[in-house]
């Protein structure tokens, strides 16, 4: 695809940049730069730019509006030892967007272009990279409908866009391990639902659930099965993985209702690697209680792009509080938490090939 790039004639000053980059948080401050391809039913995709960032006029009529259609991905740029910028497992993000698109009879975006997208924008925003601890550059592709139509029907045209964002660390308390609160009222994703998809609206239908675990001192809301309220399925945005004794791992099953992620999918691989036994296998809420309670469950952790691996230290809920292990962080997960990292970074072998080099 022909991408033309028309660089941001009034971009943030290099002093404005700096003292953002130095305190960057998470998802505050945005870089120049966004990617933008517009889809019809009648031209497909066309019309590929890379451009200023700034506000988009939507007509209020326009279906993502009122119908929530609308999916998206999250991935970082890391910087090399070697000073050069790079992507982690990025096909893996191409691939998922189209299955999220599938599930919301949205048109695929070829795998190359999405890849694409990102790698000029990174490209032209690479002065955006924070030199803090864990800096990267947090990119945010999605695509909406956006045609005017209050039908209800999929809409027949639709944008895709990518913003970036410097990032530091993603738990602003900075706790070595948080707090979760077991969701009893709310569920995150029913079988036949969208629970397999990126979509905002499964982010909007976690948010109550969410401040309820804000209200309990918790610091994410982790959801049990629909149909029977007994299995643990995820975090709101993060896959969970359970240590036992022994050296065995779990993580519940991704069969249509927990989000596949590619933290997820390479950390089973990590720890095969090394010889860990993982299981990818349901587990309910009374074995973690009990597991934690004997001491079996050594450690628990959760992790995706934006935390990458955090350690889970206490689970409280209605029925009260359980700890694990010691409720600090565990070995392992340290252990796996810094071979990913350096990986990503550069500072470790990557025998899969999942670093792709920007430029
Ligand atoms: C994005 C996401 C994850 C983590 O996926 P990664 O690819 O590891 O970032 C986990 N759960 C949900 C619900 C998500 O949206």
């Amino acid at each position: 695809m022909n991408f033309s790039i028309i660089p941001n004639a009034n971009p943030i000053s290099d002093t404005a940049r700096q003292t953002i980059l130095l305190n960057p948080g998470f998802g505050n401050h945005f870089t120049d730069h966004m990617a933008v391809i517009k889809y019809s039913e009648d031209k497909g995709w066309y019309d590929a730019q890379i451009v200023a960032r700034g506000p988009i006029m939507l007509d209020p009529a326009t279906a993502v509006l009122h119908y929530a259609q609308e999916i998206f991905e999250g991935l970082k740029a890391y910087r090399l030892s070697d000073g050069a910028m790079a992507l982690f497992r990025p096909d893996a993000n191409a691939a998922r967007f189209n299955q999220s698109a599938r599930r919301l009879a949205m048109p695929e975006l070829p795998e190359a272009v999405f890849l694409e997208s990102i790698k000029r924008l990174v490209d032209i925003d690479r002065e955006w990279f924070p030199d803090v601890e864990g800096g990267s550059i947090y990119l945010r592709p999605f695509m909406f409908a956006s045609e005017a139509f209050l039908g209800v029907r999929p809409s027949r045209e639709y944008l895709y866009m990518v913003i970036a964002s410097p990032a530091g660390v993603y738990f602003k308390s900075g706790a070595p391990a948080i707090k979760i609160w077991v969701s009893q009222h709310y569920t995150r994703a029913a079988p036949g639902g969208t629970g397999a998809a990126k979509c905002g609206g499964n982010y909007a239908a976690s948010l109550t659930a969410q401040q309820e675990a804000s209200a309990h001192g918790c610091d994410q809301v982790v959801f049990l099965d629909a149909a029977e309220h007994k299995w643990v399925e995820e975090l709101g945005g993060m896959n969970l993985f359970f240590l036992f004794e022994g050296g065995h791992m779990l993580t519940p099953p991704t069969s249509g209702t927990i989000l596949e992620g590619i933290t997820r999918k390479s950390i089973i691989e990590l720890a095969r690697d090394q010889g860990l036994v993982v299981e990818e296998k349901p587990y309910s809420i009374d074995e973690w209680r009990n597991d934690a309670e004997s001491g079996k469950l050594i450690e628990c952790f959760a992790c995706g792009t934006a935390a990458v691996v955090t350690p889970v230290g206490t689970v409280a809920s209605e029925a009260g509080d359980f700890t694990i292990g010691a409720g600090g962080p565990g070995q392992i997960t340290q252990q796996l938490r810094q071979q990913l990292v350096n990986i990503q970074r550069g500072l470790a072998a990557d025998p899969h090939g999942w670093v792709q080099r920007i430029g």
